[in-house]
């Protein structure tokens, strides 16, 4: 199967997963089958999870549970957390920082993340179309204290290699802007798509006028199997810039022994560690949410296990801050 097939087949209930998985269904007990946001798990993603473990932190990620719907679990959370609604300043830009625009360019992922802070987003009516593209590229001309676009989502690898060279074309005809951003978890999900023409694409549109950086999701170790680790390695080898973000989740990557081993599978793989997010509190994923207080501990500790550079920045976004907030101080 090409990458495009992959992406649009996989698992879409919890019973075909979980039987695949071969978990017993007495582990089945919190399971929600039912969800308004589905479950969508590709086949790849899946091959990476343990056999018989409802406890599996990759599956943890992606599994819909009844915690979700929990009044009680979910009661500080709401639907926007980081209140874009108000920084969407035209359908498909969200403008947030003041050098920067970041473009909702595809409304699709190939996977559901259960914590995803955009669960609730309206792609719909506010994701990027071909139609707007011409008018944001003129309002984007006109604001030239734009310095940095970020192709975001959904996840911006849904788009067909075309579509995203001539994205990137045309942004690179702007003289301001400096740095393109792509923003994604595709690759992590369906490493096949990290295909040779898309290398070839990023490799000949990133300039020393224009940089180009691809800042990956990977929550866990376990995620960066070999087939992704050498499409890495390769992709590293050949000039790409990789950055890792992580979501810091409770069951799935609360310990400074597992980010420890992220960040250095993560460098072995040519991927720098950039930032561990504080969970944002959406509705349904509160469940995944890590006390400030033992997050704190649990990064401070990591700076003492890792070289500086290994060490990814654990922040906060929080609407209407003018950068994300950094969440322990960097001087003790
Ligand atoms: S890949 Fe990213 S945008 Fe897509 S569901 Fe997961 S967290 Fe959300």
């Amino acid at each position: 199967m090409n990458w495009q097939q992959q992406a649009t087949s996989g698992f879409r209930n919890c019973s075909d997963l979980l039987d695949y998985l071969e978990i017993p269904n007495t582990d089945r007990s919190h399971v929600l089958e039912h969800h308004r946001f589905s479950m969508k798990v590709p086949l790849s993603f899946a091959n990476r999870m343990n056999k018989n473990d409802i406890h599996c932190p990759l599956l943890k990620q992606v599994l819909p549970i009844a915690a979700e719907n929990d009044g009680i679990t979910q009661s500080q959370s709401v639907p926007d957390p980081l209140q874009e609604r108000e920084f969407l300043t035209a359908p498909g830009v969200l403008h947030k920082f003041q050098n920067r625009f970041l473009v909702i360019a595809s409304g699709y992922c190939p996977v559901n993340c259960r914590y995803c802070f955009r669960r609730e987003f309206d792609y719909e009516n506010s994701a990027l179309s071909l139609a707007d593209w011409n008018q944001r590229l003129n309002e984007l001309k006109n604001t030239p204290d734009i310095e940095e676009v970020i192709l975001s989502g959904g996840d911006p690898l849904t788009l067909s290699d075309r579509r995203l060279a001539m994205i990137i074309n045309d942004l690179r005809q702007i003289n301001s802007i400096k740095a393109i951003r792509i923003h994604t978890r595709f690759p992590v999900m369906i490493p096949d798509r990290l295909t040779d023409e898309l290398l070839e694409i990023v490799r000949w549109k990133n300039t020393e006028s224009v940089r180009i950086t691809i800042v990956l999701h990977i929550n866990h170790p376990n995620e960066i199997n070999d087939e992704l680790h050498k499409k890495l390695k390769h992709w590293n080898q050949s000039g790409v810039l990789f950055l890792n973000q992580s979501v810091l989740l409770k069951g799935v990557n609360d310990s400074v022994l597992t980010l420890k081993k992220l960040s250095y599978r993560c460098f072995e793989s040519g991927v720098m560690p950039y930032y561990l997010h504080q969970l944002d509190r959406v509705s349904g994923a509160m469940h995944f949410e890590v006390p400030l207080s033992e997050g704190q501990k649990i990064a401070s500790e990591l700076r003492t296990q890792l070289p500086g550079y290994l060490v990814p920045l654990y922040v906060q976004e929080i609407p209407h801050a003018k950068s994300k907030v950094p969440l322990i101080s960097m001087c003790n």
